[in-house]
């Protein structure tokens, strides 16, 4: 056995007989399909990647009474400095993917370890559920496991409650016996679940009494029998080449409905059973909203530091970044990349003592995800603008090269002070690939929704700013004068 999972086993461990469906067609092994497998070899580079000898102490560490070192995303950190170190890993891991995979496994371990830093709110609920949850997170932890999640309602009829959509189409509990519940709809959107090993079913938005047959949490394998994954169109499937689209090619991590047709919960797999509040509370009254939300914060400081790159070098490809205006373009994308670092920083150093864990200024995580949902539509338009045609006067494939006439116009055409001609295509690809393929433009969705819509997250910063200490300092000034003091001034 090696001393940390590894890519290899990784793969292996998709070829589980999971049903996965694309382009009308049952897919027989999600690891070998050319919608897929690009994706899934990246997932295993993470894996790779933690095992190298120089890597296992930075991105591993050892769970208590285990034999193998597991990824730091499943650390519950005790302290500020093992929050730190802890980020320090799940920047690396995102670097390995430029900050594109959002459903990485650190994405729903943040998720997790925040739920079980909450137990309590599982014991309020049950014992039995509470011990469901600790002995999975204990499991999950052990065996390394890649998780995703569905956590929303598939968006049917908004103006309508969720327990009042036509039967079938929110997943809900529609049978018990001794053996555990069995549940019959749909969730969205199943991010990574053709590559991750298991999938959390939740329900993280607000429920009305009477909709208790949606008020579940569970865990289940992705084989589970009656799990079926339906898949987006593939990026990666039309991704002719890496030279043409270095990262749709390779970084599609894939987004699914997922239906769970009478799919069996045993017992000890289920969190949450029958209870709308405790629905809620075991993302907002643990710390796994917390937790999930700071690690995709650490994603993005990846992301965003990668796009400023891709800014910078295409000034440099087409000769502007001297330019003043253009400078401080750039200077001001730095500020906004270099703000998304800082305010990480500051959960970490302004977090808190919780039990025995410190966790992040949850203040400050949901203000960094409201500012970065617009951050990341911005970002991605100065990069177009920064462009002008660059992006678009490329060569329609690699193919052209091969063709001697072509490739003459080519090189005399795709001109760059620093690069040589195949040069500036192949970067000028890689950024279209990034802000404006149909990949890039997915990844501007994803930033601006994968936490919930801008009335979401406001409200979440509506709710934890502290409004008495700034209200407070305008009660002190309006404390400080008054009408009838100053008429009686003016009378001396
Ligand atoms: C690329 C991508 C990947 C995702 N991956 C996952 C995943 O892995 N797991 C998972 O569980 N979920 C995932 N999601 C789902 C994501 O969490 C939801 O899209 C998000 O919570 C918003 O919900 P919604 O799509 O139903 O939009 P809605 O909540 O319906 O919002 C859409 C728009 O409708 C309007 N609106 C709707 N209701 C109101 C209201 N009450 N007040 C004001 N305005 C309103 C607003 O204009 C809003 O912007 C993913 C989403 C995307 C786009």
């Amino acid at each position: 056995m090696t001393v940390a999972k590894t890519g290899a086993e990784h793969i292996a461990s998709l070829r589980d007989g999971r049903t996965v469906y694309i382009d009308g067609a049952l897919v027989e092994d999600v690891t070998t399909h050319p919608a897929f497998k690009n994706a899934i070899q990246s997932s295993a580079a993470l894996y790779d990647y933690q095992a190298r000898p120089e890597n296992i102490e930075m991105m591993t560490f050892m769970p208590e009474g285990s034999n193998r070192r597991v990824n730091r995303a499943w650390q519950m950190p005790k302290s500020y400095e093992e929050m730190v170190t802890r980020r320090r890993a799940l920047q690396a891991w995102s670097r390995v993917h430029y900050g594109f995979m959002g459903r990485s496994p650190d994405h729903v371990a943040s998720a997790l370890i925040g739920q079980r830093m909450g137990i309590e709110v599982f014991r309020k609920h049950g014992p039995q559920r509470a011990k469901a949850l600790e002995d999975y997170v204990d499991y999950a932890t052990k065996s390394d496991l890649f998780l995703t999640y569905v956590i929303i309602n598939p968006q049917a009829e908004r103006a309508k409650n969720w327990g009042d959509q036509v039967s079938d189409l929110v997943a809900r509990i529609v049978d018990e016996d001794s053996t555990g519940i069995t549940i019959r709809g749909a969730k969205m959107l199943g991010t990574s679940s053709i590559m991750a090993n298991e999938i959390l079913v939740a329900n993280l938005q607000p429920l009305k009494q009477g909709e208790e047959d949606l008020a579940f949490s569970c865990a289940l394998p992705m084989s589970a029998k009656g799990i079926r994954v339906l898949s987006r169109k593939s990026y990666e499937a039309s991704a002719v080449s890496v030279f043409d689209n270095p990262l749709s090619s390779r970084f599609d991590e894939n987004d699914a409905l997922v239906y769970f047709d009478d799919v069996k919960v045993p017992w000890d797999r289920l969190f949450v059973y029958r209870d709308t509040d405790v629905c809620r509370q075991q993302f907002h009254e643990t710390w796994g909203h917390s937790y999930q939300n700071y690690q995709a914060q650490i994603r993005l400081s990846v992301k965003i530091r990668f796009l400023a790159g891709l800014a910078r070098k295409l000034t440099e490809a087409i000769g502007t970044t001297n330019i003043p205006s253009v400078s401080e373009k750039l200077g001001y994308m730095a500020a906004q990349a270099s703000m998304v670092e800082a305010m990480l920083s500051g959960m970490e150093a302004s977090g808190t003592k919780a039990g025995e864990y410190w966790v992040p200024n949850k203040h400050f995580m949901y203000s960094a995800q409201v500012l970065t949902q617009d951050l990341y539509p911005q970002f991605v338009n100065a990069i177009r603008e920064l462009s002008g045609g660059a992006l678009i006067m490329l060569p329609s494939s690699i193919k052209d090269f091969g063709d001697p006439m072509i490739n003459k116009i080519i090189q005399t055409t795709q001109r760059a002070a620093n690069l040589e001609p195949a040069d500036k295509v192949k970067f000028l690809k890689a950024c279209w690939d990034a802000v404006g393929s149909e990949f890039g433009s997915r990844h501007q969705q994803y930033e601006m929704f994968y936490a919930g819509a801008r009335f979401v997250t406001a409200g979440h910063s509506f709710r934890t700013f502290d409004w008495n200490n700034a209200t407070s300092m305008v009660e002190n000034l309006m404390a400080s004068y008054s009408l009838e003091n100053e008429m009686n001034g003016l009378k001396h």
